[in-house]
């Protein structure tokens, strides 16, 4: 038997029609068959980012449009605040290191969103910061981060905003242009149900003045390329035809649903993961929940990694485990992409199974049972 789920913060699920439109025969990048996907893609993503800015595509994992964001932003001494909350936001922060920005860190408690009068504080006292990075949903632990009241802090500052979108965007709100989120960024393989490979990065205006008279060392991830062969429906670099194809048929779906209803459903997973968790005696991890991933807390005695690897390995069902130091001490069950009500009742039914395998005692069935009972609530 090999029927496999998959519920991991990314890679997500594929459905049939992107599989399929990854299966055609390959066309050519410089034509007008081409061009007119990009445009529909183009169309279709700003509809997702809610934003009128340009976004760019770009043939890499998420991290590539995060080093694009810092490379065509900043100069060398120039300063930057970095929230680091995780896993992710410790990425804004090496990212800075390496092009050698001055980093006004904030070190937040993991599963704690970063309090927003901190990085007005710092904006008051650092007129010379010219960029703030957060995170939208911090996967490796779960949490929400207020965009919107940040949005309001930076936006009478010098400073552009910038969000790592890379595993909220599609599953939660993100208002880039109401809440004034000058550049964000994305990866295919979360929210969008494609699978790793392109990235995309939305610039204001704001922010494609900086990328003019920014001196970082850049060529691949050099905007200005990106920003003038857009203008005319096309990509500097060969892009990830089969992918961009595929997106076109992702997005089409994301539209016939709409957002707020994508949003309302996987807030409804959310929900029934948390009390299913509950249910079983189990606590969450964090505090300022994100609806777009649950990080739940494992007992003491259990093996978070080896629970982690059975569930995969014997009964086909993927979920993630902990980073760094959450690593072994919670599993992290994912509410995007194409995952459904259904994926999210055999995520908590097998590890229900696993839990009791190991050794763990509760009332088997109620996590089910819970979950089941909030699901039914949905129209
Ligand atoms: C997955 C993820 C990343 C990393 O993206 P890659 O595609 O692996 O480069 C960055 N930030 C967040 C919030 C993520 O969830």
């Amino acid at each position: 038997m090999n029927k496999t789920y998959l519920l991991t913060p990314g890679p997500t699920p594929l459905p049939q029609e992107v599989r399929e439109a990854m299966a055609r025969q390959i066309i050519h990048h410089r034509t007008s068959q081409f061009q007119n996907v990009l445009k529909e893609c183009s169309q279709g993503l700003k509809e997702v980012f809610q934003t009128k800015n340009d976004i760019f595509m770009l043939t890499s994992s998420g991290t590539g449009a995060m080093e694009a964001a810092v490379v065509n932003l900043l100069s060398p001494n120039d300063s930057a605040i970095c929230v680091q909350a995780g896993k992710f936001g410790e990425r804004w922060t090496e990212l800075c290191k390496a092009f050698c920005i001055k980093q006004e860190v904030i070190d937040v408690k993991w599963g704690y969103a970063v309090n927003p009068k901190l990085i007005e504080d710092k904006l008051k006292a650092n007129s010379n910061i010219k960029a703030v990075f957060v995170t939208l949903c911090e996967t490796s632990t779960a949490t929400a981060v207020d965009i919107k009241t940040i949005g309001e802090i930076v936006k009478n500052s010098q400073a552009v905003l910038v969000v790592d979108a890379i595993s909220g965007l599609g599953a939660v709100d993100l208002e880039t242009d109401a809440w004034g989120v000058d550049v964000v960024v994305v990866g295919s393989q979360k929210g969008l149900m494609l699978p790793p490979g392109l990235a995309f990065i939305s610039m204001s205006s704001k922010a494609q003045n900086l990328m003019d008279n920014a001196k970082s060392p850049r060529y691949y991830f050099d905007m200005r390329k990106a920003k003038k062969a857009w203008d005319q429906t096309d990509t500097p670099f060969t892009p990830a035809v089969s992918l961009v194809i595929a997106l076109k048929e992702a997005l089409d779906i994301i539209k016939k649903e709409g957002l707020a209803k994508r949003f309302a459903r996987f807030s409804l997973y959310a929900r029934a993961a948390r009390e299913a968790a509950k249910a079983i005696g189990l606590s969450i991890f964090a505090k300022d929940l994100s609806d777009a991933v649950t990080a739940i807390n494992l007992p003491d005695n259990i093996d978070g990694e080896k629970l982690v690897k059975t569930m995969r390995d014997t009964y086909g069902v993927g979920i993630a485990g902990g980073q760094a130091e959450l690593k072994g001490k919670i599993v992290r069950i994912a509410h995007m992409g194409y995952i459904s009500a259904e994926d999210t009742i055999a995520a908590i039914s097998c590890l229900e199974k696993v839990l009791t395998e190991m050794g763990y005692n509760f009332k088997q069935g109620a996590g089910v049972s819970k979950a089941e009972e909030i699901l039914r609530t949905a129209k």
